[in-house]
């Protein structure tokens, strides 16, 4: 977890790579719906776009799918979902069905304003279309009032693992992977 631009992705396939699990994004699997058209490309473009979540029953389904793949059976890790409460609730009843746990939630904490510089680089070199000024600070608003109260969900679980995402890309994964307690790969 984290805000947009906070380096989920990124990090998402170091740790994943690290443990021999598909990191599973939900924001790159509507990117791809989206790029080829897909009835599920359509529906979710205009939310993405303006900033907004897609709806939970979409993206439910969708993180559903995805987990019954042969690939998911041995673990994965999950780069922007859940998002919502709702999703939590899924997402519970989901593994409960696959027989899979949640080992650690990673929240990777960083300054706001320093957020918008990245997501605006971003813009520049990836040309996301969300990655406008309005939309990325939507997206912001989004994810405090959605997103941000599912920190003390996982908190009062104890599975909560927060870790400072400022600073060089290699810096943030060296300090995720000695939260997590792992030995990074040379
Ligand atoms: P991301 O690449 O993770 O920043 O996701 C890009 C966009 O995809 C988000 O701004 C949402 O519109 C949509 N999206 C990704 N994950 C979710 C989710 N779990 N729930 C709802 N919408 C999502």
């Amino acid at each position: 977890m984290g805000p947009p631009g906070a380096g989920k992705g990124t990090q998402a396939r170091f740790v994943a790579d690290h443990f021999g699990v598909p990191a599973i994004s939900t924001g790159d699997i509507f990117r791809a719906n989206v790029s080829q058209g897909t009835p599920l490309g359509i529906k979710a473009k205009r939310y993405m776009d303006a900033g907004e979540y897609v709806p939970d029953e979409v993206t439910n389904l969708m993180v559903r799918n995805r987990i019954d793949e042969d690939d998911a059976a041995p673990g994965f890790l999950l780069d922007g979902y859940p998002r919502t409460l709702a999703q939590v609730t899924e997402l519970d009843g989901m593994i409960g069905y696959t027989g899979h746990r949640l080992d650690a939630v990673v929240v990777l904490t960083v300054d706001s304003e320093e957020l918008v510089q990245r997501l605006l680089q971003r813009s520049e070199t990836d040309g996301r279309a969300d990655d406008t000024e309005d939309v990325i600070r939507r997206r912001q608003e989004i994810y405090t009032e959605q997103t941000e109260p599912l920190i003390e969900v996982y908190r009062d679980r104890g599975i909560l693992v927060e870790v400072d995402g400022m600073g060089e890309v290699d810096d943030v994964t060296a300090r995720i992977f000695a939260a997590l307690d792992v030995i990074p790969q040379s």
